[in-house]
């Protein structure tokens, strides 16, 4: 049965929250690696929130109605016994308030909690889309700030192109500096093989006299992302290395070298 889609009221009753079971393990062990029923659940949900945006515009599928009255009446059976069993000895009318109480408060509390998760699910799409804008946004204005930074560095005559390699016994990898002194301006661009997770990569410039200077942090794929690197002008590069070191970077280098690359002016 995982193979076969989800039958077409098991998205709504999903999207309702009103799939359990064999049913449901079913249907998430199916629908997430299916591009056809990812699609139809999306729709799905999007019809349950008009449902539950302007309940008399839509009206639910005949299946979907059913299914939820079950559920109810599920819910009304759960309250009622329960009721009954605390109260055994009420009087007749007494029980009977107590269980028309009961029905009404799980009624309720039902159509509160279904309300709730979709507005929950609506007020998380909404979140997601805006953070996705935010991202995309910020990467456009990084992306031409980068590529003004290194045109302008790609045209300066007295700019230099430093290629880093790996070196003995560390991870795979090859970067490329293109370093104006005058500017001081560097564009790093490369890949590395992935560092663990408790590491980052760290790209240095290394003066001709003095201690290593912070270049910043660089991604194991820069390849078609490059790193647009604003150090103070006039400094002399020797070399330029990138380490790896604990997440987030370090002050001074302290971890092993990675890439080293030696410029030749
Ligand atoms: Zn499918």
């Amino acid at each position: 049965m995982q193979d076969s889609h989800a039958n077409p009221e098991e998205f709504d009753l999903y999207a309702l929250g009103a799939l359990d079971g064999q049913e449901m393990q079913a249907f998430e062990a199916h629908v997430p690696g299916c591009p056809a029923c990812r699609k139809e659940l999306a729709a799905a949900k999007q019809r349950v929130l008009r449902l539950g945006l302007a309940a008399p515009a839509v009206a639910p599928r005949p299946q979907v109605k059913s299914a939820l009255m079950e559920k109810v009446k599920a819910e009304r059976a759960a309250a009622g016994a329960r009721a009954v069993q605390v109260k055994p000895k009420k009087k007749r009318w007494g029980l009977r308030f107590s269980l028309g109480f009961a029905i009404a408060t799980a009624a309720l509390a039902f159509a509160t909690f279904e309300l709730a998760k979709m507005d929950w699910e609506r007020g998380k799409q909404i979140k997601n889309l805006q953070a996705e804008l935010d991202a995309a946004q910020t990467k456009a204005k990084l992306d031409a700030q980068a590529m003004e930074a290194m045109a302008s560095v790609t045209a300066a005559p007295d700019s230099a192109m430093i290629t880093l390699l790996q070196q003995a016994g560390g991870p795979p990898g090859q970067a490329h500096v293109m370093y104006n002194a005058r500017m001081g301006l560097a564009v790093y661009s490369g890949q590395i093989a992935p560092a663990p997770a408790d590491k980052s990569y760290q790209l240095w410039l290394v003066p001709a006299s003095g201690s290593p200077v912070n270049a910043g942090m660089v991604g194991a794929n820069q390849e078609n992302g490059a790193v647009v690197v604003r150090l103070t002008p006039g400094l002399v590069a020797k070399a330029f290395a990138v380490t790896m070191e604990p997440a987030g970077g370090m002050p001074q280098p302290t971890g092993p070298k990675v890439l080293v690359g030696a410029a030749s002016i």
